[in-house]
C-alpha cells in the first residue's frame, strides 16, 4: 500500500565531526527527496571569516557576537568559507554561547518553515539533533576514523587546488574535533536516538543508500518516496 507523506515538513538532522561526510550525505537526501539543504558549519565559518576579514581575533567573543548578529545569510556559499583558517576559526567562535544564541533561530526557521516550498530540510552541523531540532524524526550522526577523515578532507583541498600537506590537515581536523567535542554549549555528540552511520569503509553512494534505509525507518510516511529513489 503506498503511503502519503506526513504534511509536517521532515527534518532529517545530520550531525558529526569534520570530514566524515555530513554534508555530501545531506546535500544528496535533500535532492533524492525534494528538500531544502542548510549546511549549519556554513554559518560558524561566515562569522569566523567575518571577524579574520576584520583584523579581528576569533577567540574574542564580543567580536564573535557582534559578526554573528550581523551575518548576511545570503552568502553562505562563498568559497572561501571552504578554506582551512575560515574552519579553524569557525570552531573558535561557535564556542560562544552568544554566537550559538544568534544563529539558533535562523536555522530552527529554516527547518520549521523550508524556503521555495519545499516539505523538509536536511540540515547538517553538530548539534542539530540535539540543540536546534531535537524532535527531528531523522537524525543522523555521521562518523569515520580520523584517518580517513583527515585523507578525504586533504584530497578535497587538493582538489581544490589549496597546497595543503597531508600532517598539517590531520592535526587541524584534531584540533578542531577536541575543541568541538570538549566545549561546554552544544558539544559534538550523538543524540541520545540518533542513528550511528560509521562511513569508515563506505564510498558516498553505499553511505547515502545505508542513509536512505534509516529515513524509511523513521519517517514511515516517507517510505514510498525512498522507495522510488532507490
Ligand atoms: O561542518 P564544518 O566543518 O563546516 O563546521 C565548521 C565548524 O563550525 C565546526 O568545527 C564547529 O566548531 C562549528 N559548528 C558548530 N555547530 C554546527 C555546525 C558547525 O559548532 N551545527
Amino acid at each position: 500500500m503506498s503511503e502519503t507523506p506526513s504534511p509536517l515538513p521532515l527534518t532529517i538532522a545530520v550531525d558529526g565531526p569534520a570530514a566524515a561526510g555530513k554534508g555530501t550525505l545531506a546535500r544528496r537526501l535533500a535532492e533524492a527527496l525534494g528538500l531544502a539543504h542548510l549546511d549549519s558549519g556554513a554559518l560558524y565559518r561566515a562569522v569566523g571569516l567575518a571577524v579574520l576579514n576584520a583584523g579581528g581575533d576569533p577567540s574574542d567573543e564580543p567580536a564573535a557576537a557582534a559578526a554573528a548578529a550581523s551575518l548576511d545569510t545570503g552568502r553562505l556559499s562563498d568559497p572561501a568559507l571552504r578554506a582551512p583558517e575560515a574552519g579553524e576559526a569557525a570552531s573558535r567562535v561557535a564556542a560562544f554561547p552568544s554566537v550559538r544564541e544568534a544563529l539558533l533561530e535562523f536555522q530552527r526557521r529554516f527547518a520549521r518553515t523550508p524556503p521555495d516550498g519545499r516539505r523538509g530540510a536536511a540540515i547538517d552541523g553538530r548539534d542539530i539533533g540535539t540543540v536546534v531540532c531535537p524532535d527531528a524524526p531523522v537524525k543522523i550522526f555521521v562518523t569515520a576514523g580520523l584517518d580517513e577523515r583527515a585523507r578525504r578532507r586533504f584530497a578535497e583541498l587538493q582538489a581544490a587546488g589549496t597546497d595543503v600537506i597531508y600532517a598539517a590537515v590531520l592535526s587541524e581536523l584534531e584540533a578542531r574535533d577536541g575543541r568541538d567535542s570538549s566545549r561546554a554549549v552544544a558539544p559534538l555528540k550523538p543524540a541520545e536516538d540518533a542513528a550511528i552511520l560509521d562511513t569508515s569503509r563506505l564510498d558516498a553512494e553505499a553511505a547515502f543508500r545505508a542513509a536512505l534505509d534509516i529515513v524509511a525507518q523513521r519517517a514511515p510516511g516517507w517510505r514510498s518516496l525512498v522507495q522510488d529513489v532507490r
